[in-house]
């Protein structure tokens, strides 16, 4: 039945301490529910909402704001650490696109945006105009689809390229593939009156060296998918993100997370049931039971970490697997979604 209401979930960390709190701030317009479950050892417990599966608007519902980190000082008060959190905005998180469910694409401050799937449908053409660079995991078209319009919205408006940022085979797939004068017009390479410089800039990163970007070093880290794929370790002021869109098992990319234990935030996917492993495994892609075997790759004081990519039909019964791994700070993602962090 649908519900209208404001909803405020408190996680334990919001009593100040020396550590990350999490207030949850819900504008629900159709019935969403936060669950704990008990966790074993010292890790905290772990909420994840129960899904519906007729939500009816891809319109912003969700806002989750991660407090500043409080230190205590020698009078036993608690201040506020000095730095400025990150945004990181969840414009779509799905792995299949039906209303109300929108494909792939996060948008971290105004200008830098992670894959691009639905970035046209969910953001302004004011909003899209600030994009200055593309980090793209892969091609496949739910994490592409919308370099194609954005490009096209932003044609006779752009003063200088925006850049799309990834591996060399992700960027050959790209030109070959998609800007291709057949499938899509070459929007790296035509120029008019209105346009004097090509409205988008393929750019090569090197796996595993960092890049400067904007206020941002970012590493690419090869996965394991069914194409050339790529996740992004993202430092950005005093906060580090992991972001892994599509992959199956992998190992790279928890060797190098290891290294870095100020690791704080990890993206990843979980695309279908347990009961749907054989075609998990056969597309590259996780189930809850072997995200939790990549998780356990990982080894270290776990992240906050974030579920994307549910197949919408699944959805529901992901989440509800995803209930039964205990032991990781786990949140299903939404489109709309805000994370401070
Ligand atoms: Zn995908
Ligand atoms: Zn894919």
């Amino acid at each position: 039945m649908p519900r209208t209401g404001t909803c405020i979930a408190l996680l334990p960390g919001d009593i100040p301490t020396a550590g990350f709190g999490i207030l949850v701030i819900l504008n629900i317009r159709q019935e969403t529910e936060t669950t704990e479950f008990k966790t074993p050892g010292n890790r905290p417990p772990t909420r994840l909402p129960h899904d519906n599966k007729h939500r009816g608007s891809s319109s912003i519902q969700t806002r989750t704001i991660y407090r500043p980190r409080k230190k205590q000082n020698s009078a036993g008060a608690f201040k506020s650490a000095k730095r400025t959190p990150v945004k990181f905005r969840v414009l779509g998180c799905s792995g299949g696109q039906l209303p109300g469910y929108n494909l792939s694409s996060f948008l971290i401050g105004d200008s830098l945006l992670i894959d691009a799937g639905s970035t046209t449908a969910a953001l302004s053409l004011t909003a899209q105009q600030k994009i200055r660079d593309i980090l793209i995991t892969h091609i496949h078209l739910d994490h592409v689809m919308a370099l194609g319009t954005l490009a096209d919205n932003l044609y006779g408006k752009c003063k200088v390229p925006v850049n799309v940022w990834s591996v060399g085979r992700v960027i050959d797939g790209l030109a070959k593939s998609f800007f291709n004068d057949q499938v899509w017009p070459d929007f790296t390479r035509i120029t008019g009156p209105s346009q004097r410089s090509p409205v988008l800039r393929l750019r090569r990163l090197r796996a595993g060296r960092a890049m400067k970007i904007g206020d941002h070093s970012i590493t690419a880290i090869e996965v394991g998918h069914v194409v050339p794929t790529v996740a992004f370790f993202i430092e950005s002021k005093n906060q580090t993100l992991l972001h892994v869109g599509d992959t199956g098992p992998t190992e790279k990319v928890w060797s190098f997370a290891r290294k870095h234990p100020d690791l704080g935030s990890l993206v990843i996917e979980t695309s279908f049931p347990n009961r749907l492993q054989d075609v998990a495994d056969v597309s590259r892609h996780l189930t809850p039971r072997t995200l939790a075997q990549e998780l356990d790759k990982l080894a270290m004081q776990s992240p906050r970490i974030f579920i994307t990519h549910l197949k919408p039909e699944f959805r529901s019964e992901v989440i509800r697997e995803l209930h039964k791994l205990k032991g990781h700070r786990l949140r299903v993602l939404r489109d709309g979604d805000v994370l401070q962090l």
